[in-house]
């Protein structure tokens, strides 16, 4: 027998864990650091100036093969590329950053998160992550208690990569309550509003339904489902010989931020003892707040709920969870594998969470969650919740006061849909459109500023810009200079002729 040569650690492969991996980390943490530092001065505004084009130059000589994989390491690798990460970043914590459901998170989290990372635990299997399958197990049972279920101790959930697989995973536990033959007969059907995400569709779709297994149901203008049209549309499925298997209703639609009326459609969905899922990915974060938690009334009857703390919950990506109501509903995902959970192990109380996941590999995003409830409170977290509901607020009361904007609707949690109307073209959907899409594409060039873009219904003059305010350190002075700064780029963003009119007219 030949022992190994003696190990001559290559230089950057110090390890994160034990008692030794914080001494490790210690610089490394402070590059890192000063580099995020550096980085987000370099950049000096909420995204990169220059557009795709520039920033792909900026970081083409980083990124080249040759620098990327090269034959020797380079120990300025960590610093280079984080300076570079953070100078190349869209970053939502800046006030001017404010397009989609994407969150500054809490400084308290990511320092949760980096040491989740350092420890590294994986919640397929008990002896990969003893404490940290507690965890998760209590962070389910308080959001089970939060999200009003009349036996939280009843309740289980799971930690997931967001809404998607949230939604993903509520259609598949309602897909396989029915005997394979239901399924395979084509027959099943899915009901949620309109307006919901696409990810419904998407699942569906991956779950094998049929082609037009999900039924859409006609939204009032609000954006909320209609009890009643659902209430048909089951009766209707059920006429035609197909058998509805879930109820989708949205708690916080992305654009609209529109809660469907949860207590109504759970009433339906009971009268015809068809499951009901509530995609909460954005609007579940409003229990929180005292405030706004009555607009989620109803919620507790839901039977499958999904909920994306990196969203209304500010953790860094990713916070989803997928709670169920009784933990038998995850029976369909129940899976024995002799190397993870064996099952005189699990007799013997070695409980491994593998069965509540499509994943096997699975981080514990549930530690961070633990760390931030705990230091927040439920206030804590409920006052960013407010603040920013405030803030939409006064955006909203901004936008219908400036002659050159039109406010959509008024907003229920944080976003804010209006457009900007040019000068010439106000009544020509098309060329509003164009001037919309136009000065969105402006303040990203310029750097100046991310706005969200979406459309309302459909055909010309649907263009719709947004706001999705998630900032709570933003001020109103900022709001105030976020708005001029869409007054500049649509006034920049009209034909030559329109500005030349406006000077004669005034
Ligand atoms: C964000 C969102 C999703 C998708 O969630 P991800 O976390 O992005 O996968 C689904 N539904 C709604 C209502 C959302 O807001």
């Amino acid at each position: 027998m030949t022992a190994p040569k003696p190990f001559d650690r290559p230089p950057g492969s110090a390890l994160a864990g034990g008692t030794a991996g914080p001494g490790a980390l210690q610089p490394l943490v402070a590059e890192v650091l000063a580099a995020l530092r550096r980085g987000a001065a370099r950049r000096g505004g909420p995204l990169p100036p220059g557009g795709p084009a520039a920033v792909a130059e900026r970081l083409r000589a980083l990124l080249a093969p040759s620098a990327l994989l090269p034959e020797q390491g380079d120990p300025g690798a960590l610093e280079a590329l984080v300076e570079a990460l953070a100078a190349t970043a869209a970053d939502p914590a800046d006030p001017a950053c404010a397009a989609h459901l994407h969150v500054p998170p809490l400084a308290v989290a990511v320092a949760a998160e980096l040491a989740t990372a350092a420890v590294n635990p994986s919640l397929d299997s008990w002896d990969q992550a003893p404490g940290s399958t507690s965890v998760e197990l209590a962070v389910v049972r308080a959001l089970a208690g939060l999200v009003g279920f009349a036996r939280p101790e009843a309740a289980a959930g799971v930690l997931t990569g967001g809404g998607t697989e949230s939604n993903l995973m509520a259609l598949l536990l309602a897909r396989d309550a029915f005997p394979r033959e239901q399924f395979a007969s084509g027959r099943l059907t899915v009901h949620c509003s309109q307006a919901a995400h696409f990810s419904i569709a998407r699942g569906a779709a991956l779950l094998g339904l049929d082609r037009d297994a999900v039924v859409p149901v006609q939204t009032a203008p609000d954006g909320r489902m209609d009890p009643r049209v659902l209430d048909w549309a089951l009766a209707d499925a059920r006429a035609a010989g197909r058998v509805p298997c879930c109820v989708v209703a949205t708690a916080g639609t992305t654009d609209l931020g529109a809660v469907d009326p949860l207590a109504a459609v759970a009433a339906v969905a009971r009268r015809h003892r068809v499951r009901l899922h509530v995609d909460a990915a954005y609007g579940g974060g409003a229990l929180f707040s005292r405030r706004l938690a009555p607009l989620l009334d109803g919620l507790s009857e839901a039977d499958t709920i999904g909920l994306d703390l990196h969203k209304l919950g500010w953790q860094p990506i990713a916070a989803g969870v997928l709670l169920v109501r009784e933990a038998v509903m995850f029976a369909p995902l129940e899976q024995r594998a002799a190397y993870l959970n064996p099952e005189d192990d699990e007799d013997a109380g070695y409980t491994s969470l593998l069965g509540r996941s499509l994943r096997t590999t699975r981080r514990a995003d549930a530690f961070k969650v633990a760390v931030t409830l705990r230091t927040l409170g439920r206030a804590g977290l409920g006052a960013l919740v407010d603040r920013c509901h405030d803030l939409a607020g006064y955006a909203a009361e901004r936008i219908a006061a400036e002659p050159r904007l039109e406010l959509t609707a008024e907003p229920v949690l944080t976003t804010v849909l209006f457009r900007y109307l040019p000068q010439r073209g106000a009544a020509a959907g098309a060329e509003t459109d164009r001037v919309n899409a136009a000065l969105r594409r402006r303040l990203l060039e310029q750097g100046s500023a991310v706005v969200g873009r979406t459309e309302l219904g459909s055909g010309p003059g649907s263009v719709r810009l947004k706001l999705t305010l998630l900032n709570p350190g933003t001020s109103t002075a900022e709001l105030d200079r976020l708005i001029e700064l869409v007054l500049a780029a649509g006034a920049d963003s009209e034909p030559p002729d329109a500005d030349e009119q406006r000077e004669t007219n005034s």
